[in-house]
């Protein structure tokens, strides 16, 4: 005899149950974030060992919440269901997504999630040392195992995908390589004349006044201002020191972003702040009532990117808003600023250095390190490169885009944290942000004509306001492409950043903006 079965929960109901379940994956999802924080900013050098176990045991458990079948049939139900149909828009992204991602985690293994939580922490470790001693040999049994593991993630992932694909889908959704190495070419053919101009041009800008002695209490209280100033919301975040500036949203109401201190070169705190702030306020504009749901996620990194750049390079590098902090910056630094004009300042952040570290370039040469970490780590992905070629690849193709070769591999393959970390197919987001960034700002440029006199009198709302409406309020609801899209009512292109760097860079140069 069949036991009678309860009528079908209606849709709605049956959503509710959905989002309740995903919603508490976010939850375990923000505890793993904070021991993340935690790791980076407060744990001790030897407590990386027992890390390391809770960093394994929790994405575990995370997993097994995240792929619960029992979800999995609600999803199911779901999107073959009315409200996937004809639902209200959020509602319809979030079942799509939401099944998408259940779909997605439920092919990986519990072995290989776990495996691969303690070894980034494990590597990672082994890669401040390799990078203290600049000794390949220590690091690379590390990747080895990473990308191995990584591959495998991706075929799990995505069986029939490309594996570079598939690995990217985590940071970028719906990038291909293929378009997005036909994007950096062409920039790169932009960006390559560029630097030569401005690197060999008679007029360059002395960034002497940057190098003075600038107190580090000083610069504390300074950025706070700065960040705040721009929107930045103390209440619901707070800024820590760390090795690695970064920004991490433990939960709504509750965004961590860290910078680093340099008391001889003021952009250092400067920048990592305005650029992790322009992280933060992305995160404290999604949509609350949707936390821990696609529609209050971020789009992608290529997006969060972009909020970081915009406010770090297109606001914070401008005359305008040179014209509104000086007054600010000589309060906080009387004496190395005694003699100089907002006008100094902000030419001097415009110099054009080729450098050897990524984090230290330039604006200008900053997306062909990017470029040639892209194409080496897919190559790698692809079987194209051996982990144990990555050092001389990693110098002659320095050498072939900046004209020197790295002294060593702490200045070269060493330098980044991200491979170490597991973070295969995130480096293309930096340049798909800058990218981004600057056709968002043509928009807003275009939409807000009075802008430029708002940031000099060091009013920044109307432009968040843009933002929040444009990008923050739509959360993941649309792919990278397809948002910027519909935020400045043109395709996506790179043409923006190649004009926005040639005009900034060549006026501050003394060069035609030919
Ligand atoms: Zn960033």
């Amino acid at each position: 005899m069949q036991t009678p079965r309860p009528a079908d929960p209606s849709a709605e109901q049956l959503f509710e149950s959905a989002c309740g379940h995903a919603r508490e994956d976010r939850l375990l999802a923000s505890v793993e974030a904070l021991l993340g924080w935690d790791e980076q900013t407060m744990m001790p050098p030897r407590g990386a060992a027992h890390r390391a176990r809770q960093a394994e045991a929790l994405a575990t458990l995370a997993h097994r919440q995240r792929t619960d079948p029992v979800q999995g049939e609600r999803l199911a139900r779901l999107a073959a269901g009315p409200l996937a149909a004809a639902g209200p828009p959020a509602v319809r992204h979030a079942i799509r997504l939401l099944a998408r991602d259940h779909e997605r985690n439920a092919r990986v293994p519990e072995k290989l999630v776990g495996e691969l939580a303690r070894t980034c922490v494990e590597a990672q470790q082994a890669w401040v040392t390799a990078r203290a001693e600049s000794s390949w040999p220590v690091l690379a049994p590390w990747l080895e195992t990473m990308f191995r593991l990584k591959r495998e993630l991706a075929s799990c992932r995505e069986p029939m995908a490309d594996p570079y694909d598939a690995l990217m889908d985590d940071y970028e959704p719906g990038a291909r390589w293929r378009d997005v190495a036909a994007r950096f070419d062409s920039l790169r053919s932009s960006i390559v004349p560029l630097v030569q101009a401005c690197t060999g041009a008679a007029r360059r800008p002395d960034d002497a006044i940057l190098r003075r002695d600038y107190p580090v209490a000083a610069q504390q209280d300074f950025v706070r201002q700065v960040a705040a100033a721009i929107g930045f919301d103390f209440e619901r975040g707070r800024l820590d020191t760390t090795a690695h500036p970064f920004c991490c949203g433990v939960g709504p109401d509750d965004c961590r972003i860290t910078t680093r201190w340099d008391v001889r070169w003021l952009p250092t705190a400067l920048y990592g702040v305005l650029h992790e702030a322009g992280h933060g306020l992305y995160e404290q504009g999604l949509p609350t009532e949707w936390y821990g749901l696609p529609p209050g996620e971020a789009a992608s990194l290529g997006i969060h990117e972009s909020q970081s750049r915009l406010w770090e390079n297109l606001v914070g590098r401008s005359p305008a808003f040179w014209e509104w902090c000086m007054p600010l910056a000589r309060r906080s630094f009387p004496e190395p600023l005694r003699d100089a004009t907002a006008a100094d300042v902000q030419r001097a952040l415009l110099a054009v250095r080729p450098s050897l570290i990524r984090v230290e370039a330039d604006e200008v040469t900053y997306n062909l390190h990017v470029m040639m970490r892209f194409d080496l780590e897919r190559a790698v992905v692809h079987g194209d490169l051996a982990v144990r070629d990555l050092p001389e690849a990693w110098n002659d193709r320095f050498a072939q885009d900046f004209g020197f070769r790295p002294p060593d591999d702490a200045a070269g393959v060493l330098q980044d944290i991200h491979w170490s970390a597991g973070l295969i197919g995130y480096f293309p987001t930096y340049t798909l942000g800058n990218i981004f960034a600057a056709q968002l700002m043509a928009a807003a440029e275009r939409d807000l004509p009075g802008l430029d006199g708002e940031i000099a009198a060091g009013r920044f709302d109307g432009l968040l306001a843009w933002l929040r409406e444009r990008v923050h309020a739509v959360g993941r609801q649309l792919e990278s492409m397809p948002l910027v899209e519909q935020a400045t009512g043109s395709p996506v292109s790179e043409r923006w950043l190649v004009e926005s760097l040639r005009r900034r860079y060549g006026a501050a140069h003394g060069i035609g903006a030919g």
